[in-house]
């Protein structure tokens, strides 16, 4: 955003989540005018990005105010991952200039993502998600158009200046001194993944969502991601029923049996629990993880429908992998 946009400029996001939210938060202390689209309520915490509405309101700016959109891929918070190519149609539909912006911190490396193809200008991510590695390092991916926009922003900037960066890149360095050790964490992250290819890696992910929800459903607990088609492969949202603090459930599951889940978020705060299953996780420490919230969900008197280890366990049984997309 510093790198792209001026004092007052206008962004249009979308509320899908916590994430999303604290990105609106952010823009507004930089002095940009965010303005956010999404159902009201906790509602729209189900949701992925609706194209549709960005469209619509696209076409309605007829002066091009909005000079950027921005969205969420992965929505951590929800495990609703959001369609890109969609938007980027979206823009393109309403003939809107705006700059494409897309946060995949979570969704790198674990599910599919194509910033060239789906015509983003500004992907943000992490290394503390799916790249297996500690918090620390941060990365843009930067379209010609997007590298145009900076040349006219004018928010302050000097630590994330693309211009420094782009130009010592050139030679393979930093303008000062980088996360060494980190890097070093990267290559290896980096040759794992490549080794195994990003297709088995993107398609290891989504068994194990399918196997995760598998448990969910055979629980009888409503997943936070309200729409199939959005289910995302990195984690899934697991919503407690009425009355039941699912921060009081993670308590027990933690303190009884040593498993550490996320918490719910914002708006859905004590509602709900998630269950990662990205990076450097296999079968067994889902299966692990899920029987340790089975166990945590019937000590909190929550009536179970049936067994949800047994149905993750019946699917990772039924799905057989090659021993090799393991981990
Ligand atoms: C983890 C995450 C962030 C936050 O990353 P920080 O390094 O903690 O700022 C932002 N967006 C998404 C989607 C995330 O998953």
């Amino acid at each position: 955003m510093v790198n792209t946009l001026s004092a007052g400029d206008h962004v249009l996001m979308y509320e899908t989540g916590h994430f999303a939210s604290l990105w609106f938060k952010l823009a507004a202390r930089l002095g940009i005018k965010a303005e956010l689209l999404g159902l009201p309520g906790a509602e729209g915490w189900r949701q992925g990005v609706d194209a549709h509405k960005i469209e619509e309101r696209l076409k309605q700016d007829t002066s091009h105010s909005i000079k950027a959109v921005c969205v969420v891929h992965n929505e951590t918070s929800t495990g609703v991952t959001s369609d890109i190519a969609a938007v980027r149609r979206a823009i393109d539909n309403a003939k809107h200039p705006a700059l494409l912006m897309v946060d995949t911190i979570s969704g790198l490396a674990s599910a599919d993502y194509r910033h060239d193809e789906w015509g983003v200008d500004v992907t943000v991510s992490g290394s503390q998600k799916g790249l297996m590695l500690p918090p620390g390092m941060s990365f843009n991916a930067l379209s010609p158009k997007a590298i145009e926009a900076s040349k006219k922003s004018t928010l302050p900037k000097s630590f994330w200046a693309w211009d420094e960066m782009l130009e010592i890149n050139k030679s393979g360095y930093y303008p000062y001194t980088p996360n060494t050790n980190l890097m070093y964490g990267l290559s290896e992250a980096c040759d794992m993944i490549l080794g195994q290819g990003l297709d088995v890696v993107f398609k290891r992910h989504v068994r194990w969502g399918e196997g995760v929800r598998a448990g969910v459903r055979a629980w009888g607990l409503p997943i936070q991601c309200a729409d199939p088609a959005l289910y995302s492969p990195i984690l899934t949202g697991v919503m407690t029923p009425e009355g039941v603090d699912a921060d009081a459930v993670r308590k027990i599951i933690y303190e009884r049996f040593d498993c550490s889940l996320g918490t719910g978020l914002g708006k859905v705060k004590g509602k709900m629990f998630r269950i990662g299953h990205l990076g450097d996780c296999n079968d067994l420490t889902l299966i692990a993880a899920l029987s340790a919230c089975e166990m945590g969900l019937k000590l909190s008197g929550v009536q179970l429908n049936g067994s949800g280890v047994q149905a993750a366990m019946d699917y990772f049984s039924a799905n057989p992998v090659p021993a090799l997309i393991q981990n």
